[in-house]
């Protein structure tokens, strides 16, 4: 099966009352990772490239990459996605290469750091949905800021200094058209989210429900949506690894966000701890190995058994075969039948 819409597979996790797990990537050994556990647990799938995965991986590796991983597992529905376009132009070139589904982050200026107006956010998304309606493509927008920063993007802080208004999320959504939209409710990208174990009210499940309640057909999202376990941490820590002490998003609140609408749930530091792990303890138990395959493979099983687990906790597991995908052609006919945004 092609690539298919991430429209298409949030559509289908709202039917189920499920969310669906979006793992980053830069390398084949990840996303390997995601479609061995997506096999595994017969789960559609989301593999979403920032920005700076697509530098790194000089952007055709990654498709090509991601092509043959839909040769491999045709049965599996996969989304190719962009994570936090920074500008239309960086929108324009995953739309260009084959991605079918972008991020336009216009919560910040294309600097990736500054907050911007709701005015700007509003005209850059619009414009993004345009281009990419016309081919079938999947929008996700963002209103509020994330905290923390990753790969060089975010505007740093707590999480809580610019969570989403309810009023603004519906009308930005009315103005642009998105798709999908990623709200801030005290979630931050990297590793170090909480510096002590978050209880019922860190996250402001509150602002969730009410934005729902205002848009209960618009797909939310969590950023910054790791959990951060403490025994990948240890793990780490155990073979030479200096990691301060952290927490982040236990999975119940996700399951929470699920109850209330939301669909995507971005995941990447966990991944990032269970790969390091997994190399240090070889590294350290047997430091006569030199064969990259040696620390790979135990790497690429340990983030697959992550993986795995999170496609479980979310609910996706067991959807991979409940619909065939729609071709992106069929997805232009259906955006040009909708009303245009305002
Ligand atoms: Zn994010």
């Amino acid at each position: 099966m092609p690539l298919v819409s991430m429209r298409q597979l949030l559509d289908e996790a709202a039917k189920g009352g499920y969310g669906v797990g979006a793992f980053n990537v830069n390398n084949m050994e990840q996303i390997q990772s995601i479609m061995e556990a997506a096999r595994e647990t017969q789960s559609p799938v989301i593999v979403q490239a920032s920005r700076g995965a697509r530098a790194y991986s000089q952007d055709r590796f990654l498709y090509h990459l991601m092509i043959a991983a839909t040769e491999l597992y045709p049965e599996i529905p996969t989304v190719l996605h962009l994570d936090h376009g920074n500008s239309v132009e960086t929108c324009k070139s995953a739309i260009d290469m084959g991605f079918t589904s972008v991020m336009m982050d216009g919560s910040l200026l294309a600097d990736g750091k500054t907050p911007s107006s709701f005015e700007y956010n509003v005209d850059v998304t619009r414009q993004v949905v345009e281009l990419a309606h016309a081919k079938g493509v999947t929008v996700e927008g963002e209103i509020g800021c994330l905290g923390g920063i990753e790969d060089g993007h975010g505007s740093g802080g707590s999480g809580l200094e610019h969570v989403t208004d309810p009023v603004q999320a519906e009308e930005f959504v009315k103005q642009t058209g998105v798709d999908a939209l990623a709200i801030a409710i005290g979630t931050s990208h990297g590793a170090y989210k909480f510096s002590k174990k978050p209880s019922g009210d860190t996250l402001k499940m509150d602002i969730l429900i009410e934005i729902h309640k205002r848009l209960p057909n618009v797909h939310l999202v969590m950023h910054g949506s790791s959990s951060v376990p403490q025994e990948l941490q240890d793990v780490i820590n155990k073979y030479g690894g200096k990691l301060n002490p952290t927490f982040g998003v236990p999975v119940e609140e996700i399951q929470l966000g699920i109850k209330n609408g939301v669909r995507k749930i971005n995941v990447d530091t966990d991944n990032r701890l269970a790969i390091t792990g997994a190399i240090r303890k070889v590294f350290i138990e047997s430091p006569e190995k030199f064969d990259p395959r040696d620390y790979m493979k135990p790497a690429r099983e340990a983030m697959k058994k992550v993986v795995a687990t999170r496609m479980t906790q979310f609910g996706q597991a067991g959807h991979a075969k409940d619909y065939a995908p729609i071709p992106l052609s069929e997805m232009v006919k259906r955006y040009a039948s909708e009303a245009v945004p305002a």
